[in-house]
């Protein structure tokens, strides 16, 4: 049997949802918190969590640190669709990045190459853009597109990949590709040859919501094992393999977590009012269980 010993490299890795709210209308998106009091709409309260976090994962001793020895912290921004909050989206990654985190987010792209907003310059470490189709019919179907019909497609991808690597100096940029009914036997390897993202990864329809998306493992592996053996960096995640092993904060910025008996999340108060510690102690969070999970993923796989 193999032991992984902890590395001291690793990086802990904290999602923070920011917004439910998001410009398009996936048929296989879970992403459904109610939208009130999401934090965003303060400023202050943006700093005071971003403070809370780093005081107690960068600059404190938590058991958690000795248990992963990670080195750094990496506070991924994901949705609904992060970027839609424009100028407080660019505030809260300028100050997670001052406060000492990593940054990364996931993002539909959209508004890498449709919003008046420039990234300011190396804020971001990372980025995951969502990319389910070369065909804007699949995308519209699938629900890929906003209320004016807009849809990112390839020529949009190129063009955000090649900013990114301009204006984000050393950025790891990932691909996501949810592989479902209406793109399962589409050739993704051209372009993603011509693209050298640092990641491809290939995830396969959650059951949420609508069936008709749905396909079975041997249909995933199929797509996958077709896009294999060209030297394409593909890491595939098939439902049977997704854990939960990052921490997650929702848009209000509480922690939750899967119940331990699996129905519904376990939320705590905000950590900006309770402080870090209390907070993961509301939601039963066991640092030596986490961790042990946590070096079983592979997190760049999990999260982003
Ligand atoms: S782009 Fe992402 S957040 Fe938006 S609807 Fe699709 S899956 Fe959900």
């Amino acid at each position: 049997m193999t032991t992984i010993q902890p590395s001291k490299t690793k990086e802990l890795v904290i999602n923070w949802h920011l917004t439910e709210v998001c410009n398009y209308s996936c048929k296989y998106c879970f992403a459904k918190w109610g939208r009130p009091n999401e934090l965003h709409r303060s400023g202050q309260e943006i700093n005071t969590l971003l403070d809370k976090l780093a005081d107690y994962f960068i600059k404190g001793t938590p058991t958690l640190k000795g248990e992963l020895g990670y080195e750094n912290v990496r506070l991924n921004f994901a949705g609904g669709e992060p970027m839609m909050l424009g100028s407080t989206f660019i505030t809260a990654l300028k100050l997670a990045k001052q406060k000492g985190f990593k940054t990364s987010t996931i993002t539909n792209g959209h508004y890498l190459v449709n919003s008046k907003l420039a990234l300011p310059e190396n804020t971001l470490d990372m980025i995951g853009i969502s990319f389910d189709s070369q065909s804007l019919d699949t995308r519209s179907k699938i629900g890929r597109k906003d209320r004016k019909g807009n849809s990112f497609g390839t020529e949009d991808l190129k063009q955000a990949l090649a900013s990114l690597t301009l204006s984000q100096r050393g950025i790891k940029t990932k691909i996501n590709t949810v592989v479902n009914s209406l793109n399962l036997d589409e050739d993704f390897s051209e372009l993603m040859m011509e693209l050298k993202p640092y990641k491809w990864k290939i995830l396969h329809v959650m059951p949420y919501g609508n069936n008709e998306l749905l396909i079975s493992k041997k249909q995933f592996d199929r797509f996958v094992y077709r896009h294999s053996g060209l030297g394409l960096p593909i890491f595939s995640e098939s439902n049977s393999t997704m854990t939960e092993s990052y921490l997650m904060i929702d848009p209000q910025g509480r922690f939750y977590q899967n119940s331990t008996n699996k129905v519904g999340y376990k939320f705590s108060e905000s950590i900006s009012l309770c402080g870090v510690e209390n907070a993961l102690n509301q939601i039963e969070f066991n640092s030596r269980t986490f961790a042990s999970r946590y070096h079983k993923a592979d997190i760049d796989v999990v999260v982003l």
